[in-house]
Parts: C-alpha cells; sequence; structure tokens
C-alpha cells in the first residue's frame, strides 16, 4: 500500500476531535486493506514499528532526526533548528522543509507502507558500533522519498509521538464497524456525529465490542484481531489465551473499608496481603520463560534469576502467572520501595551486577493457563489450589502470596491490621468464585490501602493538550514549597480535572485561570506565574530525581482549587519528608 494512502488517514484523523468521526475513518481505511498489509499497518497506524509488548521501539532523538533532515533536504541544521524553533513541531518542520527543498529528487520511487515499517524495524534493532550513521541512513532514505505530508508523519512516528488522537477504544470500535457493520446495519451520520442505534441494535453493537474488547485483553494484538473478525464472530469468540503473548492483567477497583470489600465480593472471601513492587506475567512454554510486566514490556533479560527460579521451582510445561515482583534488603529482609528495582526493568547491561545488588522476591497469586488449557473461566478458588500445588515457595525468591480465607470483619480487620503493621501497602480482598477477566476493574477482587493525607500545592507550569483537548492546558505542574519559601516541583497533574464544564472544575477553566499568568512557552511547554493553589490527593510519595523538591508523587489526583489558601501557606517539603516516612510504616 502506498504511504501517501495512510497518510491521508492520519490528517483525517488528525482533522476531527469528534471520537465517532474518527471511529467512521478508520473503519473505512480499515475496509480497503489487503491481507498482507495488515499486519504492519495497523502497528503503523498506532505509531508503532512493534507490538506493545516487545522490547524493541523506534525511539529515535530529536537530534538524530534533525540531521535525517539535514541530509534529505541538503539544508542546514541550523536552518532547521531555527524553523523548528517558530513550528514547535519537527514533524512540520520536516514538512515545510522538504516542500522547499533544493535537492531534486526526481527519481525517487513513492514510499510505500512496507518499506516505512520496514526501515523503521530495522532502525530499531540495530545495535553496536556505527549504528548511528545506518540508522541516520534509513531514515533520510525515508525521507527522501517522502512528500511534504509524508514527511510530517514520519517524523512524529520515528519521535513516538503521532499526535492523531485514536486510543485502543478507537481501533477497536472501528474492527466492529468495519467487520460487522452490515450484520449489525450500522450507518454513521457525519452530519448529526451519531449511529443512531434503536435499542435492539445497541444491545447487539455492545455485544460486539464486548467481543473485540475480550479478544484484545487476551491478545492485546488487533491485526490479529482483525483478521479473525472478518471471518466472523464465532471465530473471534474462540481467540483464546496464549503463552508469549502477554494478555492485559486484570485490575482490582478501590474499596473504602472491610464492609464495602465484603459486598463487591461477597462472604467468605480470599484476604492476600498487597506487595507493593511491579505486576509481573510471567509465561513458560516448555523451557522457554517470558515475563512481561503490567504494560506488557518484556522484562525477561533483566529479570534472569526469576527465569532460574521459575524454571526450577514451578511445575508445569506451560502456564501463565501473575505475580508481584517486589525488591528486598536480604541482610534485613525488608521489603524495599518500588524505585529500588524500578531502573531494573529499564536495564540493558550489567544486567547480573544490578540483579546482585537489587535482588527481588516474587509473590505468585494467580494462575490464568496450566499445561495448554486457558483457566481464565475457573474460579478464584480453583486457580488458587493449582497454583499453590505446582510452587515449591523459596523463601525470598519465590513465594505464594499469603492468603487466609475470611468471613467475619473482625478477622478482617485483624488481618489488615497485620498486614499494615508489617509494612505492606494493604490487602487484596477476592472473590473465592471469580472468574479472571482480563484488563477490567470488575469486581472479582478489590484493594484496601489507607487514605493518604492530601498536599496543597501551586501551579508553576503546564503542557498544551493535544487533539481535541490541544485548546487546553492539560497537564499540570506541581509545586510545594522550602523552607526559604522557594517553590520546588514534585509532579504533574492532569487526573481528576473534567473536559466538560458542567461536570465540575474543568481543564478549561483552568486554561482561563492561567493564560493570563504565562511567562514564557516552549514547544508545549508553558511555565506559569504562581497564582493557583490546588489540592491533591495521590496513592503515594516516591524519591525522584525527575523533580526539584527530590519526591514524586504517584497517581496524583486533583481534588478542589483552594482558593482559601495563599503560596506562603501550601505544603512544605518538610510534610513531604514526614509524609514519605510515615508510609507503609517505614519509620517502625
Ligand atoms: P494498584 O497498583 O494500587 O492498583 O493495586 C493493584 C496491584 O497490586 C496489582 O496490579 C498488583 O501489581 C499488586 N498486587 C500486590 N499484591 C497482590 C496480590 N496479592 N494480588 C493481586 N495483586 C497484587
Amino acid at each position: 500500500m502506498l504511504y501517501s494512502k495512510l497518510v491521508q488517514l492520519y490528517q483525517q484523523l488528525e482533522s476531527t476531535p469528534k471520537r465517532l468521526q474518527k471511529t467512521n475513518y478508520l473503519a473505512q481505511f480499515l475496509s480497503t486493506l489487503n491481507d498482507e498489509d495488515i499486519s504492519h499497518t495497523m502497528l503503523l497506524i498506532q505509531g508503532r514499528a512493534f507490538p506493545q509488548w516487545d522490547q524493541r521501539v523506534i525511539g529515535l532523538a530529536d537530534k538524530t532526526l534533525v540531521k535525517a533532515i539535514v541530509l534529505a533536504t541538503g539544508k542546514t541544521a541550523e536552518e532547521i533548528e531555527q524553523l523548528w524553533k517558530t513550528t514547535g513541531d519537527l514533524g512540520n518542520t520536516a514538512a515545510t522543509t522538504i516542500a522547499t527543498k533544493k535537492q531534486a529528487t526526481l527519481f525517487s520511487e513513492p514510499l510505500t507502507t512496507k518499506k516505512v515499517f520496514e526501515n523503521l524495524q530495522k532502525t530499531a534493532t540495530m545495535e553496536g558500533e556505527g549504528t548511528v550513521d545506518r540508522k541516520l541512513q534509513l531514515i533520510a532514505e525515508l525521507l527522501t522519498s517522502a512528500m511534504p505530508d509524508e514527511a510530517r508523519y514520519l517524523v512524529r512516528t520515528c519521535l513516538e509521538d503521532l499526535r492523531v488522537g485514536i486510543g485502543d477504544g478507537s481501533l477497536r470500535d472501528a474492527i466492529v464497524w468495519a467487520c460487522f457493520g452490515q450484520e449489525l446495519s450500522l450507518q454513521y451520520s457525519e452530519q448529526e456525529n451519531d449511529l443512531a442505534l434503536s435499542d435492539e441494535q445497541r444491545t447487539k453493537y455492545d455485544a460486539h465490542v464486548t467481543a473485540v474488547q475480550e479478544a484484545y485483553d487476551l491478545t492485546n494484538d488487533f491485526a490479529h484481531i482483525f483478521k479473525i473478525s472478518k471471518k466472523g464472530i464465532n471465530e473471534l469468540k474462540n481467540i483464546t489465551l496464549t503463552t508469549g503473548k502477554p494478555c492485559n492483567v486484570m485490575l482490582y477497583p478501590k474499596a473504602q473499608n472491610i464492609p464495602e470489600a465484603f459486598e463487591t465480593v461477597g462472604k467468605p472471601a480470599a484476604f492476600e496481603n498487597k506487595y507493593d513492587g511491579f505486576r509481573l506475567q510471567i509465561h513458560k512454554n516448555n523451557k522457554a520463560v517470558l515475563l512481561f510486566t503490567r504494560r506488557l514490556e518484556d522484562v525477561t533479560q533483566q529479570f534472569p534469576e526469576v527465569v532460574h527460579r521459575v524454571n526450577n521451582f514451578i511445575q508445569g510445561n506451560s502456564f501463565i502467572i501473575d505475580a508481584e515482583a517486589v525488591g528486598i534488603d536480604l541482610a534485613t529482609e525488608k521489603y524495599l520501595p518500588f524505585q529500588n528495582i524500578s531502573q531494573r526493568i529499564k536495564r540493558k547491561y550489567d544486567i547480573r551486577a544490578t540483579a546482585e545488588k537489587s535482588p527481588v522476591v516474587v509473590f505468585a497469586f494467580d494462575i490464568l493457563f496450566y499445561n495448554n488449557e486457558s483457566l481464565i473461566n475457573k474460579p478464584f478458588s480453583q486457580r488458587r489450589q493449582l497454583l499453590a500445588s505446582i510452587i515449591r515457595p523459596q523463601k525470598n525468591q519465590v513465594e505464594l502470596a499469603e492468603q487466609q480465607i475470611i468471613e467475619d470483619e473482625q478477622t478482617a480487620e485483624a488481618f489488615y491490621k497485620k498486614a499494615l503493621a508489617s509494612g505492606y501497602e494493604g490487602v487484596m480482598i477476592k472473590k473465592l468464585n471469580g472468574i479472571y477477566k482480563p484488563g477490567s476493574r470488575v469486581g472479582y477482587g478489590v484493594k484496601l490501602k489507607p487514605i493518604m493525607e492530601t498536599l496543597d500545592v501551586a501551579i508553576v507550569g503546564a503542557e498544551w493538550g493535544e487533539g481535541k483537548r490541544s485548546a487546553w492546558l492539560s497537564s499540570f505542574t506541581i509545586a510545594v514549597q522550602n523552607e526559604k519559601g522557594e517553590l520546588l516541583e514534585i509532579g504533574k497533574v492532569g487526573t481528576g480535572i473534567k473536559e466538560k464544564d458542567e461536570e465540575g472544575i474543568s481543564f478549561n477553566h483552568f486554561t482561563e485561570l492561567l493564560k493570563p499568568h504565562i511567562l514564557r512557552n516552549e514547544g508545549k511547554n508553558v511555565f506559569v506565574k504562581p497564582t493557583v493553589v490546588i489540592e491533591v490527593a495521590y496513592e503515594e510519595i516516591q524519591q525522584s530525581p525527575t523533580y526539584s523538591s527530590g519526591y514524586a508523587l504517584r497517581f496524583p489526583r486533583f481534588v478542589r482549587i483552594r482558593d482559601d489558601k495563599s503560596l506562603q501557606t501550601i505544603s512544605t517539603t518538610t510534610d513531604v519528608e514526614k509524609l514519605y516516612g510515615e508510609q507503609r510504616g517505614r519509620d517502625s
């Protein structure tokens, strides 16, 4: 397929903020795809050259791209950088430069999606000496053949910042529209921006959307799902788990207290410690072990000791196990905060030494697949029984999550208190006959943990949004003060702010509040004079080199604007240090 056809789609997607209209463009495009183009084009639509779970990423630096544009156009780096300053977008800079380029490209071939995809994959897989130059050549080769609009999206894809405003949800719906549109008599009205479904149609439509979503949660592979959906809904429903392809993990909503937890999961329920590390999905097929994070990154290379333990202490030819890997200080046997092991996830070299310096213990808590059979529709109690029977626990290496079946609130309270006193983050409370539903927060299990005190912080910066949020400031840099009253950054917050004015404090509201106080723009980033104080909640405070306070809030959430608070009375770094120390009973 010609790359220009895909670029046309990108332009259509970028031209509208309306989700249904985007879905319609996507569906029309998918309907024209040839079978041999599906796999790579589906990735390119998402701005990727590899599936989400693949370790390889395109990830080229701005500077490399500037050099590639220089090579392809004959302009100087200064000229490109100057233009980049005015456009604020390297993709647009490439487009403008190519439109005015001096070098003749009379003999260049039109770009195909396949060629683009191949070159992108090659650049990402190259390693060793001289690779920067070879990568440059590959990208310059594409840019030399590119038309201006093609260059824009090529550059953005290389930067992994496509900015056409589509998420997994749009792609999922587009597959339904493209494959089942006729069967469901779907008709999108552009004027009304509506599908105008009757109740009966809506039920059928929703069922198809759910079927595609479920298949996606199991495989994370839109290309595969699209190919199967073309065959029919029954074939789609037969998609199942496979070892080697990570599935989306089941998520657990939050319970406020023990009675609410029991209400959600029923009595009796399984209580487990909530270990504070990172989620690890362990796949085994014969001798081949693969490890994935919750975001489906392949971290097998980074955790050789875990691979070894899986092979030695867990029986079975094939399985998929859900677990938490937690940092541990082997001398004191104390569990360590996540950040102590976070650097291991991205580590590419010195893996053994890092493993020794930052050991992890793995707590297995669920099993989804065993000896070629999917277990996700079996009750949790059965899955756990099987898990217990195949693991030979090794202290501080691989263990089974501690579990107690509890049906009265007093015992539950005691379990929770003991978990907190032992330094765990909280407890997980699981429904005994709950199935495993990948990717959803369905309430087959809940988490319970103490609510952290909120912080009052000043807004010192923001970022212009993307897509339909492009007229708004959408991510706000927040700061606390030190004893001298200097503001030090502690994170960025966007969650908790509403899309629409009628729903509460909105992005629009913040944009209006902050606009008069913008001090300067730097690309998408703006710096504002601190005038607005807000209250934020968060899940945890972490030490972090990213922000000037030396701390970062994990999952910060906007609570309310504190008009009543002056800048002088916002939270201090001393407050933050104190809260950090109190977390998870670390002082005890
Ligand atoms: P949260 O990250 O706060 O949403 O809490 C859910 C996460 O807790 C899961 O995604 C797991 O990574 C982690 N976790 C720790 N211990 C357990 C456990 N016993 N059962 C399930 N998840 C656990």
